[in-house]
């Protein structure tokens, strides 16, 4: 399946592409790919190897390379195809491009611009992760690559423990172990977590689990690839004694910042708790 050479009308083509499996792309993906007028790729040569191995030729076109880093002139160049009333495709290195991946100021000065943004959907290891994870995906929350510091990083993610869904992080394999000790700190060790590395790869491996087992799971592993942190939210389990701890223990960080009021209020909201409970408990605890 090479992908049908269609008439695209203008406007510029965000495209997902596998996050492992070459396969993983859609089909409408690949035509987009057959048939865009000019290609931009943030890694050019992954985008050319996509295209090789699904059988889709250059037919004389050029792969260009753009990020949000670039040169003003590189996004100049997209912007003066799209004025010139072409069709523009761009794919990130994996997945879904904006996505912890180059393409917001793009997306921006397109629209600004006037111009057709379209979405091609597909791979995105956020939602693979979420589907495999076993944790609520009624709600959750994607908060992208946390802090390298140890310091930033806490902070980073008390500033997270109010937020009432699923807490999804992309993590380089080096740093995931002082992740996972940081969310022990933050969130107790009882919470859940998983992590799932190299999805739709060979290696592919979701551990599951209390966030303290999986500390002591992957002591003294070095462990290599693309990983994708998850937690549960908080009281996610529904049982009573955790919610209370978690209830007081919610209370406790947002009392050294707020008064009892707005405490009892974010933590009512955020643990889908009764505020009059909440606000008797704030106040105990501010006593
Ligand atoms: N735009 C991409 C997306 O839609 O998922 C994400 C790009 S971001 C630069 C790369 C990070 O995504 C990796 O460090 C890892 O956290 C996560 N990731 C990408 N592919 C993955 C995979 N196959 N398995 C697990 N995590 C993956």
């Amino acid at each position: 399946m090479a992908g049908n050479r269609i008439s695209l009308a203008p406007g510029l083509y965000f495209l997902a592409t596998p996050i492992g499996t070459a396969r993983d792309i859609t089909l409408r993906a690949l035509d987009i790919l057959a048939s865009a007028e000019v290609l931009f790729a943030e890694d050019t040569r992954s985008l050319r190897k996509l295209m090789d191995i699904h059988g889709i030729a250059l037919d004389g076109r050029r792969v260009f390379s753009y990020h949000d880093h670039s040169k003003p002139a590189d996004r100049a160049r997209v912007l003066e195809a799209l004025e010139a009333g072409k069709s523009v495709a761009y794919a990130s290195e994996a997945g879904t491009p904006l996505v912890a991946d180059p393409g917001y100021q793009l997306a921006r000065a397109a629209i600004e611009g006037g111009h057709n943004v379209i979405s091609a959907p597909g791979p995105s290891a956020v939602l693979a992760a979420l589907t495999v994870s076993g944790l609520a995906t009624d709600r959750f929350f994607f908060a992208g690559f946390p802090p390298n510091s140890t310091s930033a990083r806490q902070k980073f993610l008390s500033e997270m423990s109010v937020i009432p869904g699923t807490l999804i992080f992309y993590e380089s394999p080096k740093r995931v172990h002082g992740l996972l000790d940081d969310l022990v700190q933050t969130f107790g060790g009882q919470r859940s977590g998983v992590v799932a590395r190299e999805l739709t790869k060979k290696f592919e491996e979701v551990l599951r689990g209390a966030l303290t087992d999986l500390v002591s799971e992957l002591q003294g592993r070095n462990l290599k690839g693309e990983i994708v942190v998850l937690v549960e939210r908080a009281s996610g389990n529904g049982d009573p004694a955790e919610r209370e701890k978690d209830m007081r223990r919610e209370l406790e960080k947002a009392l050294e910042t707020m008064s009892v009021k707005d405490a009892a209020s974010v933590v009512s909201e955020a643990l889908n708790l009764p505020r009059r409970k909440v606000y008797q408990a704030a106040l105990e605890l501010s006593k």
